[in-house]
């Protein structure tokens, strides 16, 4: 039921196969925001080489408006497995979250951290530093 969302990745099979899985562990209602949601997306990176690496994007608009697309890097199909769970979760979670808060948590990063650990992605690794900043170069991934 997900396909539509996944299509850009046929040519990325490990890497679609990856987000399958994370898309099919995430509570139903996040689910279904997903896919109700016509603007929502979900694109390999070099799909918009203009934009850089920037994972996720908010058009600029009032809250609801723009579309909503979640940027994956090619890299996530090599990474180690766990890691690239919860950099996709911690994608999907900015994007249900519209790039917001969750609940008190205001720092929109903590937000998505928060979210995505409590659907079962947690960072792997603390010491780490941020995902998105690894994904640029860390030697984790
Ligand atoms: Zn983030």
């Amino acid at each position: 039921m997900f396909y539509g969302l996944i299509a850009d990745f046929d040519h990325c099979p490990q890497l679609q196969q990856r987000v399958l899985s994370v898309l099919h562990r995430i509570p139903e209602v996040v689910q279904r925001d997903f896919l109700e949601d016509p603007r929502f997306r979900i694109t390999l990176d070099n799909y918009h080489p203009e934009k850089g690496w920037t994972l996720w994007m908010a058009t600029p608009g009032p809250p609801g408006s723009g579309s909503r697309c979640v940027v994956l890097r090619r890299k996530l199909s090599d990474c180690a497995e766990g890691f690239a769970y919860y950099v996709i979760a911690h994608e999907f979670a900015h994007a249900f979250l519209r790039n917001g808060p969750w609940g008190e948590i205001q720092d929109i990063e903590e937000a998505a951290d928060a979210l995505a650990a409590s659907w079962g992605f947690r960072r792997p690794d603390p010491e780490n530093g941020m995902a998105e900043r690894g994904l640029s170069g860390s030697p984790s991934c």
